[in-house]
């Protein structure tokens, strides 16, 4: 991935934050997005340059269209090319349908599924003219089963995941490889909050019996930005300890 550039969404912690790791590991110049976590952004890239590689932190919401065009066109123009996108940003704001606010379903639409919107929007027509890119699209278990208190959430990874396949026909004949990674509960801040009583029935769907690690997903992502999976386009990976089989 030598001299490849990299923006990876919401690389301030989590998954994230190890995939821009990853992906630095292994020779890419990573711009670390984020959106309120600038010390945390700072921390990844410090990471990244103390293993001896390259990277910067760049703060910009997603959800936001016009300010996620002007991001890209800064990177366009600084960097003169972006490789690999890699739509992670994501937030959760659970509850049941009937207690739903409309807030709350717009909040999680906006950030998860037109946040993936927004930077393929604006990324695509670069990509295009650099006959090459590959697009790899955070999704979730909850957009493949569904998952009860998830209506909001699981509708924007199900949104993704046609997103995905759509994209992946669009620009197939461009060289551009477009794929999402469905992760199941993997161990981070997100999933942190649930109570114990939920972790528990949680790991009882689990066929393999754990929580998966940020580097589950991480190292699948560095795989799909790779020439490794370069016959591989419009697919969902599951990366989830079986539930979804
Ligand atoms: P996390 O620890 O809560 O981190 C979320 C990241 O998204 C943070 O870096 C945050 O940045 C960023 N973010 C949120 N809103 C943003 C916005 N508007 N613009 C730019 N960045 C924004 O979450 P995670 O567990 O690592 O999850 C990462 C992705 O994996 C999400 O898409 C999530 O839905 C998906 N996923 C997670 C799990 C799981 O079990 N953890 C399972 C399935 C799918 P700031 O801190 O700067 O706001």
């Amino acid at each position: 991935m030598d001299k490849k550039v990299a923006l990876v969404t919401g690389a301030s912690r989590g998954i994230g934050r190890q995939i821009a790791l990853t992906l630095a590991r292994d020779g890419a110049f990573v711009v670390v997005n984020y959106n309120g976590s600038e010390a945390r952004a700072q921390e990844v890239v410090d990471t990244i340059v103390n293993a001896g590689g390259e990277a910067v932190a760049y703060q910009c919401s997603v959800s936001d269209y016009s300010k996620t065009e002007a991001m890209i066109k800064d990177l366009i123009s600084t960097y003169g090319h972006v490789d690999i996108l890699v739509n992670n940003a994501g937030i959760t704001k659970d509850n049941l349908i009937m207690k739903m606010s409309e807030e709350d379903f717009d909040k999680v639409i906006e950030t998860n599924l037109k946040g993936c919107f927004n930077t393929i929007r604006h990324l695509a027509r670069q990509m295009v003219k650099q006959r090459g890119g590959k697009i790899i699209n955070i999704a979730s278990v909850s957009g493949v089963l569904g998952n009860a208190g998830q209506a909001n959430y699981a509708a924007s990874k199900a949104g993704i995941i046609g997103l995905t396949k759509t994209m992946a026909r669009e620009l197939a004949s461009r060289g551009i490889n477009v794929n999402a990674i469905a992760p199941g509960f993997v161990r981070t801040e997100m999933t942190e909050v649930l109570s114990d009583a939920v972790k528990e029935a949680s790991v009882a769907q689990i066929p393999l019996k754990k929580f998966g690690e940020v580097e589950d997903i991480a190292e699948t992502a560095a795989f799909l930005a790779s020439d490794k999976a370069k016959y591989i386009t419009g697919q969902v990976i599951n990366v989830d300890g079986g539930m979804a089989m």
